[in-house]
């Protein structure tokens, strides 16, 4: 263990400090941009260090995605320092530094909500704890305590090489386990996102949540709803976008956080008794990280067909005995299905168009190639994610196998495929068009 002085409070001394020689951070892997933006705070007296992520990862052996800084200058300070710098952010305020297309963050130390001034003006909570401002800058110490897990709270000093620790945070990747900062339920009550970081840490670094950490997940679950839908379509595609959606989708389902975010999805793998709808997701998922991060909305769109599948069917078939035809039945399906989903999730419509044509043209490729409209569904731009679904489907046994080479070859005869989900290419010329030359 690490001699720790203190937690968060006035008997507090400072970090405990890791030297070079007993981590294994690689400073030579650490951007080159970020290593300049903290030697120039420092020549100017400022605090720097590379922390977050970065950190975690390269102690980790998995290349970050990106480094940030954490510094005790003011955010006006870092866009003086830096001529390639703006200043961002609504909710608190950074510094964005560019390198070409390299962007360093710096973000001036900020304390959290914990501690006596829980009640000051600037910590603004809904009802329920939720945090909805932040922004009160504070010293390194108060910033390691608003981090949300242990492992994501190291300092790096690139100066002497040491890491910065005032939380316990290197023993816990030492021993492999993810801990939220501080009492789990009060942190996660302020900001109930970081119970999806949670399942996304547990992934990315195979460790286990701590018993602590993971205990409430169940119960605090229904926190979600209260989260603004368009930041917890970000978190989605975090979760699903990046190699690890088979084991996030699993670790959301385990937690109980599958129902806040997709009710209707939840619902219907309960009752699926045959696994189909189950086996059916798994594999959406899995071609999904088999080419993590590529053609991003396109996996999206199948992720999440295969998401509303089910659930959609079922309901197109309640409409079809009141006496509506298939098709009519899922439109009338989908669209009462979305438009409540979209209450939970804020799905763009640039993925959510798609994913509706795509499940209304599994009732159309369900009836064969012998029919009057078939012509036209091989044209549309849906017509290739559709028959990509089409093959998932066969492939779970939700379709006859031979209907999707009936497809493929009845489309291979017929005028090329177009490549993408996109908007139909006739709009696009369009659109062009209307330009100024
Ligand atoms: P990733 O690899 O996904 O980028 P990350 O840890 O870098 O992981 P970011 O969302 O980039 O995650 O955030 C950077 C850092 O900011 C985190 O490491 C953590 O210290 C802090 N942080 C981010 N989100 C929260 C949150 N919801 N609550 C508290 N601290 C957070
Ligand atoms: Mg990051």
């Amino acid at each position: 263990m690490h001699e720790r002085t203190s937690h968060l409070g006035p008997e507090a001394t400072g970090p405990a400090v890791i030297p070079r020689t007993e981590h294994r951070l690689d400073p030579d892997r650490i951007s080159p941009s970020a290593l300049e933006v903290v030697r120039r705070l420092v020549d100017r007296g400022f605090a720097g260090y590379v922390v977050g992520g970065g950190v975690r990862d390269l102690l980790l052996g998995i290349p970050p995605k990106d480094f940030d800084v954490a510094t005790d200058a003011r955010p006006e300070d870092v866009r003086r320092l830096f001529r390639n710098s703006r200043i961002i952010g609504r909710r608190f305020r950074l510094a964005h530094v560019f390198f070409g297309p390299e962007v360093v963050e710096v973000a001036t130390f900020r304390r959290g909500s914990a501690g006596p001034e829980r009640a000051h003006p600037h910590f603004e909570r809904t009802a329920a704890g939720r945090l909805l401002r932040d922004n009160l800058y504070g010293t390194e110490q108060e910033d390691a305590f608003r981090r949300d897990f242990t492992l994501n709270a190291l300092y790096f000093d690139a100066v002497n090489g040491t890491i910065r620790d005032w939380v316990g945070g290197f023993d816990d990747l030492r021993r492999g386990v993810i801990r939220l900062i501080g009492e789990p339920e009060a942190r996660y009550r302020e900001d109930p996102v970081r119970m999806l970081r949670a399942v996304r840490f547990q992934s990315k670094t195979g460790f286990p949540l701590e018993a602590a950490t993971a205990a409430p997940l169940h119960r605090l679950a229904p926190l979600l709803t209260t989260v603004p839908p368009a930041r917890l379509f970000e978190e989605i595609g975090k979760l699903l976008l990046f190699g690890q959606a088979q084991r996030n989708f699993r670790g959301l389902v385990g937690h109980a956080l599958l129902n806040p975010l997709f009710p209707w999805t939840a619902e219907w793998l309960e009752t699926d008794s045959e696994g189909l709808h189950r086996a059916l997701v798994e594999r959406v998922l899995e071609a999904s990280d088999a080419a993590p991060g590529e053609r991003a909305d396109r996996s999206l769109v199948l992720i999440l067909s295969g998401f509303f599948w089910g659930a959609s069917r079922q309901y197109m078939r309640w409409h079809e005995t009141e006496g509506m035809d298939r098709v009519a039945a899922m439109h009338r399906a989908l669209h009462v299905l979305l438009r409540e989903q979209q209450k939970h999730v804020s799905i763009p419509r640039r993925i959510l168009d798609p994913v509706e044509s795509l499940l209304v043209h599994q009732i159309r490729l369900d009836q064969g190639t012998a029919q009057p409209v078939a012509n036209r569904l091989v044209t549309h731009p849906a017509f290739a994610a559709s028959l990509d679904f089409l093959k998932v489907r066969a492939e779970v046994g939700d379709a006859p196998a031979e209907l999707e080479a009936e497809w493929r070859d009845f489309a291979g005869a017929a005028p090329p495929m177009p490549e993408t989900a996109g908007p139909p290419p006739a709009r696009r010329r369009r659109r062009r068009s209307r330009r100024p030359v």
